[in-house]
């Protein structure tokens, strides 16, 4: 890490801006509810993941900084990850965050990824992302160009991740229509900041 994103980091924790993850099972769409709220509310910073699995045919290749399994364990090795897990047998980590100050810090991750930022910022808030229907879960995976038997090993995941994820989670979205899902997120992050600013109006 070098020194001026150790300040950074550094002014992140003393501004305390908020600190957002995404949860939820693969193919629920949180990628694209992260995109479109980045775009909608310019006050949240997206967080560019590393990963060792490979892009894919669909990807454009600015979705995660890909990586060799030598680079994703050296970089672990030097502490450049705020979170890190090995999920189905590829490693994915969030570095530790170089958001510009006053922006308030989005993470689209996985469940124990989850967990360790909560370790790390109690007061993060985790949205779970659920699908309208597990069929419909199925179907996004195969749109997305997966091979059958990821889509299988994936599902076969899911009802430990949302287990998992309900422990965890400050609230939970249904992802039925992105819209909405997008409006419903903001306006409660929109309270959360009302809340951070006047702390009297929580009764
Ligand atoms: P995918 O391979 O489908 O892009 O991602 C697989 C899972 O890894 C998803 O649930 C995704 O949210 C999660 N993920 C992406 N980036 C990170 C990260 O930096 N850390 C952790 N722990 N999980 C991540």
């Amino acid at each position: 890490m070098d020194r001026s994103s150790g300040l950074n980091f550094f002014a992140l924790l003393c501004a305390e801006p908020l600190v957002v993850v995404l949860i939820g099972p693969g193919g629920v769409g949180k990628g694209t509810l992260a995109a479109r709220l980045i775009e909608r509310e310019p006050r949240l910073w997206l967080s560019r993941s590393w990963t060792t699995r490979e892009k894919r045919p669909v990807e454009r290749g600015d979705e995660y900084v890909f990586v060799d399994d030598a680079t994703f364990r050296r970089a672990i090795d030097e502490g450049r990850f705020l979170e890190w897990a090995a999920f189905h047998e590829h490693l994915y980590g969030t570095p530790l965050p170089d958001a510009p100050q006053d922006r308030d810090v989005l993470l689209e991750i996985e469940v124990q990824g989850a967990e360790q930022v909560r370790a790390r910022f109690p007061d993060a808030t985790v949205f779970l992302i659920l699908p309208p229907s597990l069929f419909e879960l199925e179907e996004r995976l195969r749109l997305r160009g997966d091979h059958e038997a990821h889509v299988r090993q994936r599902l076969s995941s899911t009802p430990h991740e949302l287990a998992r994820g309900q422990a965890l989670a400050s609230y939970t979205i249904v992802n039925d229509d992105l819209e909405r899902a997008t409006s419903e997120i903001l306006s409660i992050l929109e309270g959360l900041r009302q809340l951070r600013r006047n702390p009297s109006s929580k009764d």
